[in-house]
C-alpha cells in the first residue's frame, strides 16, 4: 500500500478541493497504525472552520411507528418487529415539555420528528403550530425531520419558522433500493430540493453498517457535498432486533473503522456540520472522544427509539477532551450555564 501523506488531504480539503476516490479510499482502508494521524490531519480542517466547538442536538422523537415504508434499519417501519413505543404525533404541550428539556440539556437545535412517508394536512399543520409555539417561548433553532415533502410543505415549515429540515440521504443511490423499496433516493433528493427552494437549511446524511462498501460510503459523501448540505448526521448502524438488517449488518463496526468514516467526512465536507449521530455510544465505545476530532456536533440525551448516555457524560466528555459547547449560533456557552447545568 502507498503511505498516504494525511496532512496533504487536510491542504487540499482547507483549499475547497475534492479528494480523488483513491485517496478516499484509502482513508477508508488505511490500518489502524495511521489513525492517530488521520485524525490529527482531519482536526486541522475542523478547528479551521469550527475551533474547538462542539454543537448540541436533542432529539426529540413526536410520533412513533406506524410507518408504510419499508426502510430495513427502522424500527418504525411496517416491515418491522421490533417492540417500541408507537404513538401519533405528540400534543402541543408535550411538545413544549421536550423544547425545555432540549432548553436545560444546552442544545442550540430542537430536532422535531415524525414518522411517515409524507406529512398529512392535520400532522403538518399540528407540527407548524407546535414550532410557532416553541419558538416564542424558547431560544432554540428547530429542525424538522416529517418525511417527503412537496414545494408547498415545506414553504408552510419556513413560514411556521423551522430553521433547517433534515431528510436522510441514508446511502449512496446505488445501494439505497437494497435499503429500501418504498421510495428512491431521488425522492430524498427531491425533498432537500424544495427545502433548499424554501429557504431553509438543510440536514442530511446517513447509516454506515448497512451492507454498502466503501464506494457506497465515498458516494453518499460526494452527493451530499454536490447537494450543498449544511448539517450532515453520520449514523452507525445500531441492528435493532426486529428489523431487517438486525442479524446480518452493523455488527463489523469497529470504533476505528467509524473514525475513518468521520475523517473522510471532515475531508470531503470540510465546512459543513458533522454530527457523529445514532450508534455513537455502541460502535465509537471508550473512543467517542476522539470522534470530536473530525466531528463538531453530536446528539446530547435519547436517540429516536434508542437510548443515548446522559446529558453530563456528554458535557463532560466535551470538557475533558478540552472542547467547548457553542449555541446553534456558533457563540460559546457561557462558562456559567455549563457550570449550573453540571450540577
Ligand atoms: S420513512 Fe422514516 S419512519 Fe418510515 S420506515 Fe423509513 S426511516 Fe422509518
Amino acid at each position: 500500500m502507498v503511505k498516504m501523506d494525511w496532512n496533504a488531504l487536510a491542504e487540499k480539503a482547507l483549499a475547497g478541493d475534492c479528494l480523488t476516490r483513491e485517496e478516499a479510499t484509502a482513508v477508508l482502508t488505511a490500518p489502524d497504525i495511521e489513525l492517530l494521524a488521520q485524525l490529527d490531519a482531519a482536526y486541522r480542517v475542523r478547528y479551521h472552520y469550527w475551533e474547538n466547538r462542539v454543537r448540541l442536538h436533542f432529539l426529540l422523537n413526536a410520533q412513533s411507528g406506524l410507518c408504510p415504508e419499508d426502510c430495513h434499519y427502522c424500527s418504525q417501519s411496517k416491515i418491522s418487529a421490533a417492540t417500541i413505543e408507537k404513538y401519533p404525533l405528540l400534543g402541543k404541550q408535550e411538545i413544549l415539555k421536550a423544547a425545555a428539556q432540549a432548553s436545560e440539556l444546552k442544545a442550540g437545535t430542537f430536532c422535531l420528528v415524525t414518522s411517515g412517508r409524507t406529512p398529512t394536512e392535520s400532522l403538518l399543520s399540528n407540527v407548524c403550530e407546535a414550532v410557532e409555539a416553541v419558538k416564542a417561548q424558547y431560544d432554540l433553532k428547530i429542525c424538522a425531520c416529517v418525511g417527503l415533502l412537496n414545494d408547498e410543505q415545506a414553504q408552510r415549515l419556513a413560514n411556521a419558522g423551522v430553521d433547517r429540515v433534515n431528510h436522510n440521504l441514508n446511502t449512496s443511490e446505488n445501494y439505497h433500493p437494497e435499503i429500501c423499496t418504498t421510495h428512491t433516493f431521488r425522492d430524498r433528493v427531491t425533498t432537500v430540493n424544495h427545502v433548499q427552494r424554501a429557504g431553509m437549511t438543510t440536514c442530511s446524511g446517513g447509516i454506515i453498517g448497512m451492507g454498502e462498501s466503501t464506494d457506497d460510503i465515498i458516494d453518499l459523501a460526494l452527493s451530499l457535498r454536490e447537494l450543498d448540505i449544511t448539517s450532515i448526521p453520520v449514523n452507525f448502524l445500531i441492528p435493532i432486533p426486529g428489523t431487517p438488517l438486525s442479524e446480518s449488518q452493523g455488527k463489523d463496526l469497529t470504533p476505528q473503522f467509524c473514525l475513518r468514516v468521520l475523517c473522510l467526512y471532515r475531508f470531503l465536507l470540510p465546512e459543513r456540520e458533522i454530527r457523529i449521530a445514532g450508534g455513537r455510544e455502541v460502535h465509537l465505545r471508550s473512543l467517542q472522544p476522539l470522534g470530536l476530532y473530525p466531528a463538531n456536533s453530536i446528539f446530547v440525551a435519547d436517540y429516536l427509539t434508542t437510548p443515548g448516555q446522559a446529558a453530563k457524560e456528554d458535557w463532560q466528555m466535551v470538557e475533558d477532551a478540552g472542547f467547548v459547547l457553542e449555541t446553534a449560533d456558533g457563540s460559546p456557552l457561557a462558562v456559567e450555564a455549563i457550570a449550573m447545568a453540571n450540577k
